[in-house]
């Protein structure tokens, strides 16, 4: 997605119970405001219950995972010989073969069928192991799409994680984009030339990286180049961007404005980036003043940087980190 085009609702999977559906073992549910007052607005939620789908009923005899932290079994609170892990894991693999035009997907923590990380597994003595594990749906459909951005609900109260998981989902979206319209290696050239300051701002070292592998683009077959590119790709913005990196891509993308700005023009603007920098400001306000600069003196280069926009922008990501 550059800052130019018009933006499209990625379809994103979601634990059903964070929509509010009544669910849950208890009969309840676990509405998060984020995602239906906000996020839905800009993304197509596909809501999705392991446990009722498996044919738990609802309100039943809560599940948890037991056992070895590495290969958790999921059994029934009371009765352990109720055994649903297989059940689980199929519908995960299962739903992870249908729904492959997902760009995301928000799970809900510490359950043991969609939990991502740090679930509790109990062991014979009655404590969890430490470190946890994931829930077997959420493993089991993660192991069939490793590069798709994920996160759970309580994570994303964290502004700099929730910026960091939407910039990954519309970056998920905007590559399968490009692969419907056809891999080439001059498409693939164009997304990472779009995502440079992106990329250089969550992971400058992932960019150095990249860049070097692009350069012998012209040796490999572009549907083996391009997925391997991704993945790459993917796994560096996994990496939340910092004030200091961020402040670096800014200086950068000033640099563009030396000869249009005169020395006033250019104070303020550095101004505004060491203050962002030091903490005092949120990253909206150099950006919007290096927007402002840019609307009077565009450059074809940086209007289609993604970095400018990432997301849509009434999210309004950029004012909380
Ligand atoms: S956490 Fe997952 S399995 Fe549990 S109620 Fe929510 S959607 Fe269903």
């Amino acid at each position: 997605m550059s800052a130019t085009e018009p933006l499209a609702k990625p379809r994103i999977g979601i634990s059903a119970c964070l929509l509010g559906a009544e669910v849950r073992y208890n009969g309840g549910h676990k509405r998060s405001s984020l995602c239906n007052d906000s996020l839905g607005r800009y993304l197509e939620f596909v809501p999705l219950c392991p446990e009722v789908a498996i044919g738990l009923g609802t309100p039943r005899e809560p599940i948890r995972l037991v056992g070895d932290p590495r290969a958790p079994r999921a059994v029934g609170s009371r009765h352990p010989q109720h055994d649903v892990t297989e059940a689980l894991a199929a519908y995960g693999e299962r739903m992870a073969g249908e729904l492959d035009d997902l760009c995301g997907y928000i799970f809900m923590q510490r359950s043991p069928s969609c939990g991502v990380e740090r679930v509790k597994v109990y062991q014979d003595n009655g404590y969890p192991a430490e470190g946890g594990a994931s829930g077997i749906f959420a493993q089991a459909f993660r192991a069939r799409h490793p590069e798709l951005p994920v996160e759970e609900d309580g994570r994303l109260n964290d502004p700099v994680l929730r910026e960091n998981f939407l910039t990954r989902v519309f970056a998920y979206a905007d590559w399968r984009r490009l692969c419907g319209a056809g891999l080439s290696r001059q498409a693939i050239l164009d997304f990472h030339a779009r995502h440079k300051y992106l990329l250089m701002a969550n992971d400058p070292l992932a960019y150095k990286r990249l860049g070097h592998l692009l350069g012998d683009i012209g040796r490999h077959d572009p549907a083996e180049f391009g997925p391997a590119y991704f993945r790459r790709l993917m796994d560096a913005l996994r990496h939340c961007a910092t004030r200091g990196t961020h402040s670096n891509v800014l200086q950068h993308l000033s640099g563009y404005l030396k000869r249009a700005l005169g020395a006033d023009d250019r104070r303020e603007m550095q101004a505004l980036i060491d203050q962002y920098r030091e903490g005092i400001v949120p990253l909206v306000v150099p950006l919007t003043l290096l927007k402002h600069h840019f609307r009077q003196h565009p450059h074809a280069y940086v209007a289609r940087q993604v970095y400018l926009q990432p997301h849509p922008e009434a999210l309004s990501l950029r004012n909380a980190i």
